[in-house]
């Protein structure tokens, strides 16, 4: 559930930004500059963690004062993103380990002991782990106070170590540790060609709103978040929905693990997505527009920041945009602070508005009652850059690639087990094996993870199916996994991922993951029975069918998958046994042969 640690090892998770606890706040000052606007109310939360390595109960208190809300509701807040911690810090840094399965593979786990070995038993209590933080091309991967450092190895961990001993301030740390590359393989429309800021916001602006909705409708485009939707009939129903006020938001949280495609289009094709949101504004009406970016992607934002100011330096944005009287638009950035949930639309528009990312019900739909209650265009970071090739080619031309039902290109995320992990650009329709020999995977793939846990497992009988809409839909991730992997630790690693991030809201998922958690990990350790093969089974068709939102839907395909395909690398764990006690003796023996100092084989069961 939100708000718990990956480890156990405390209340709170990990504070951020750099910097080691300060001097209190001036948090009067700091409500001003938030105009004590309690949509604020999580980028405040994220500014005090920052400063103060965690939220206090004073600070609470000042907040909620400050804002005029209950003081249940800011600590709710705070108690909801896993990057905000109402526990006291016990030092000034804290690591977390990205946990995701590729992680897992590289040899995350094995270069967290090492740290912890290195750093002794007190400084080890601050080293945890968290889900995918995006760098899965280049594992293992961490987070120390927020700032990502990738391409872990011992000698790094061995620097990074001396560096916490000495307490140095992570300022002075050596730039090349937080270096993120961006490793482009194949690139076609959207990573090929780098656009001038406003490029594609003038082809629209030249085709007038309505005509740049005819282009999006000749385009086909369909939202590159997974569930591909019409882009063209969204922003429709968003234009005709009543009342004078409408926003853009762009959801830049891409948590799924094993996603990083947003990473670099933010970093490299920025002006794309820009002028994607602003041809947005245009067509629909839109006034203000968000960029709500992943709490893990912090690396990112200055140099978002730095484009906002740009652009409003060359009137791309701000009163009457490039001239034209009357458009008025601007774009602010509004981080996340770890929470997977919030890449849910309705849940990123809760989180916008300054809650607990819970999943509204719908409908409605954001088109008519998003931000605010307001009309609202939700678009994904890729879906926006195509908007902007859109408006640049025309409609019918973007649409020339690709298949008749899924248009233009698609960026894929690709990991794990291949020589070349990066970014791959495809017409839609490309397939699956495609890919894999594009990235060097090999002859001995096992299996391939498309779209993230909650996506397709496929195996080697399915590799010629194509990525797109109509036969395998992909929110961008693309896993592979050689022969020698074991696919039960995928799926357990994945069913723990979804039960740490469920947001507790309804009870099939809060409780049906745990219980899902459990049974998985008990088969993937080599305990499990045949019973707990079918209490999965019951749990994954439970999630499916009473979960409030595609979280819960979807915790369990990552077990059912693996049931249905690869169905002797299951049995073949299983234990004879039908029966499992439910508990270790010996196990729940240990804290008193602790306290009592004997461990010999008289005070083990079974062992006199
Ligand atoms: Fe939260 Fe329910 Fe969605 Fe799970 S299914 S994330 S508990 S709303």
């Amino acid at each position: 559930m939100r708000g718990r640690p990956r480890d156990g090892s405390g209340a709170g998770t990990h504070h951020e930004e750099g910097v080691e606890p300060v001097a209190p706040l001036d948090l009067p000052k700091l409500l001003l500059r938030h105009r004590r606007d309690p949509t604020r109310l999580l980028q405040l939360l994220r500014e005090v963690q920052a400063a103060e390595g965690w939220i206090s109960p004073a600070a609470i208190t000042e907040l909620a004062r400050g804002l005029a809300l209950p003081r249940a509701r800011v600590e709710g807040v705070a108690t909801f993103y896993a990057f905000l911690s109402t526990a006291q810090p016990s030092g000034p840094y804290r690591v977390l380990f990205a946990d995701n399965v590729i992680e897992r593979f590289a040899g995350g786990p094995e270069l967290r002991a090492r740290l912890c070995a290195k750093l002794g038993d007190a400084a080890a209590q601050r080293v945890g782990t968290t889900s995918c933080i995006g760098l899965s091309d280049q594992p293992p991967s961490l987070l120390v106070n927020g700032r990502a450092v990738p391409r872990l190895t011992a000698e790094r961990i061995d620097t990074l170590a001396a560096l916490v001993a000495q307490r140095t301030p992570l300022d002075q740390w050596p730039a090349e540790l937080f270096q993120i590359d961006e490793p482009i393989h194949r690139a076609g429309l959207l990573l090929g060609a780098r656009l001038g800021p406003g490029a594609a916001l003038r082809a629209a602006l030249a085709r007038s709103a309505s005509g740049m909705l005819h282009e999006l409708q000749l385009s086909k485009l369909r939202g590159r978040g997974g569930a591909g939707f019409s882009t063209h009939d969204k922003w429709r129903a968003a234009r005709d929905a009543p009342g004078p006020t409408r926003f853009i938001v762009c959801n830049a949280d891409e948590g799924e693990p094993g996603t990083f495609k947003d990473r670099t289009l933010l970093r490299r094709q920025l002006d794309a997505v820009l002028d994607g949101m602003t041809i947005a504004a245009h067509a629909v009406g839109a006034q203000r527009g968000f960029i709500y970016l992943r709490g893990e992607y912090l690396f990112v934002a200055p140099a978002i920041e730095h484009a906002l100011a740009d652009r409003r330096a060359m009137h791309l944005l701000g009163r009457d945009v490039l001239g034209r009287t009357g458009f008025d638009f601007d774009v602010e950035v509004h981080l996340g602070a770890g929470a997977y949930v919030c890449g849910e639309e309705s849940a990123l528009l809760e989180s916008l508005e300054g809650r607990r990312g819970i999943p509204r019900n719908r409908p409605p739909y954001p088109v008519t009652h998003g931000y605010l209650q307001r009309p609202t265009v939700v678009n994904n970071v890729e879906t926006f850059a195509c908007v902007a090739h859109v408006a640049l080619l025309g409609g019918e031309r973007f649409a020339e690639v690709g298949t008749p039902v899924s248009t233009g290109t698609r960026v894929h995320s690709v990991s794990g087990d291949c020589e070349r992990p990066g970014l791959y650009e495809l017409p839609m329709g490309g397939t699956v094996r495609e890919l894999l020999e594009l990235c060097g995977a090999g002859a001995e793939v096992q299996a391939v993870q498309v779209g993230g846990p909650s996506g397709a497992l496929l195996a080697p009988r399915e590799f010629e199916r194509r990525l797109c809409f109509e036969d395998v839909p992909t929110a961008g991730a693309f896993m592979v996994f050689g022969a020698h992997r074991d696919l039960l630790e995928v799926a357990a690693n994945f069913t723990r991922f979804f039960a740490h991030e469920s947001c507790g809201f309804c009870t099939p998922c809060r409780a049906g993951t745990a219980q899902l958690q459990r049974a998985v990990d008990a088969l993937a350790s080599g305990k499990g029975t045949r019973r707990d093969v079918r209490l999965a089974l019951r749990l994954c068709a439970l999630l499916r069918d009473a979960s409030h939102c595609g979280l819960g839907a979807t915790a369990g395909r990552p077990f059912a998958q693996l049931h249905e395909k690869f169905k002797p690398t299951l049995e073949r764990r299983l234990s004879s046994l039908e029966f499992r006690p439910s508990f270790d003796l010996d196990e729940a023996l240990a804290p008193a042969r602790e306290v009592t100092g004997r461990d010999d084989p008289h005070a083990h069961l079974g062992e006199t």
